[in-house]
């Protein structure tokens, strides 16, 4: 029992140094015969949307191209579990006659993870390099830990997981949409947000905002998408403020999800359940129940406080405009009116979906 993580998987929080010396996912020492690197947006996504040459801006103000946007990984998880996983995705994302609905949610998670987590990484890398090694790479405890979490469940592609939520298809909220195209603004965008745990990709008709929440907001929420746009198309202005407004209310989340995590060594099969959700101040994020001489048969009860009580802190229209300002590029003053205006590219005055 405790806080940590099985310890047959990689555990990041441990003390990890980010040095570009260990697998990003599996966390084995790279030596020269087992040391590749992995391109965080993947070369095929790369010629899809033309972005090799294009760049990228990382939290530190680097501009990094998409191509030199790698990260060290070694030969079995490049060659064979990214690979795979890589190789699902794409069959469907670059083929216009299939939906994003045949993409599983535990795929869908772990491939947007790879990317959230791979720009992080080469951030942390990054700043393992400068001058003062000791400074700067340490992300605030609340980022790392839910960092964590998502590291843990991105290993799905390389460990046998199965996971269980009880309010939601998966502990974690996954939005897919389709966008139309506008020549102004691109085939291609990427939003992230470390503070919200906040990732949205849209690329060509297909557009993924992923959540790791635990699945909070898909469970609170669970018409969202039909409320704010009917399921029509998204104009990439309207993906951009559905992105502001997700981020911005997942920043506003006072929960922190509780996962037990089940290993069954006939199989070596994990069970990932989300136990609850609960108060921030909490503290723990995970759960081992283990018995390292068989089956599971206990689960520990935690109080379950995101039904009892508000989830989310006061939503304000002001604070709101400035991640929307922050996502779109419209200026803040133009987006906010006193006392509590926001304009909005998704409905008009009489709340129907605008097609733009
Ligand atoms: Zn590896």
């Amino acid at each position: 029992m405790g806080k940590q993580l099985p310890k047959e998987l990689f555990d990041i929080f441990d003390g990890h140094p980010f040095d570009g010396d260990h697998c990003f996912l599996c966390g084995t020492v790279l030596t020269a015969s087992n040391r590749t690197v992995e391109h965080v947006f993947p070369r095929w996504l790369q010629d899809a949307f033309d972005l090799r040459d294009r760049t990228i801006h990382l939290l530190n103000g680097t501009l990094i191209p998409y191509r030199n946007l790698v990260i060290p990984c070694c030969k079995q998880c490049n060659g064979i579990h990214l690979s795979q996983l890589e190789n699902r995705v794409k069959n469907i994302l670059l083929d216009e006659e299939k939906s994003l609905n045949e993409i599983s949610d535990q795929d869908m998670n772990a491939w947007l993870s790879k990317i959230y987590i791979g720009i992080l990484w080469k951030e942390l890398e990054l700043s393992f390099d400068r001058r003062n090694p000791d400074a700067g790479r340490i992300l605030p405890p609340t980022v790392m830990s839910n960092f964590r979490m998502v590291h843990f469940f991105m290993q799905s592609c390389r460990k046998s997981m199965t996971f269980h939520s009880p309010h939601t298809n998966f502990p974690n909220s996954l939005l897919r949409v389709e966008c139309r195209f506008d020549g102004a603004y691109g085939r291609f965008d990427y939003l992230d947000n470390t503070d919200a745990h906040s990732v949205a990709i849209r690329m060509g008709k297909k557009g993924i905002v992923g959540l790791f929440d635990g699945g909070l907001h898909d469970m609170i929420f669970p018409d969202f998408a039909k409320h704010q746009f009917n399921e029509k198309p998204l104009h990439p202005a309207q993906f951009q403020e559905i992105f502001a407004k997700l981020t911005y209310k997942s920043m506003l989340s006072v929960r922190v999800p509780y996962f037990g995590f089940l290993h069954d060594e006939r199989d070596d099969n994990y069970t990932v359940v989300l136990l609850a959700f609960d108060d921030e101040n909490m503290s723990a994020n995970a759960i081992v129940i283990g018995a390292d001489d068989g089956p599971i048969t206990m689960v520990p009860v935690v109080p379950d406080s995101a039904l009892d009580g508000p989830a989310y802190s006061d939503w304000s229209q002001e604070n709101y405009a400035r991640v929307l300002s922050m996502y779109t590029g419209a200026p803040f003053d133009l987006l906010f009116r006193p006392p509590d205006m926001v304009a909005t590219t998704l409905h008009d005055e009489e709340g129907n979906f605008v097609e733009v």
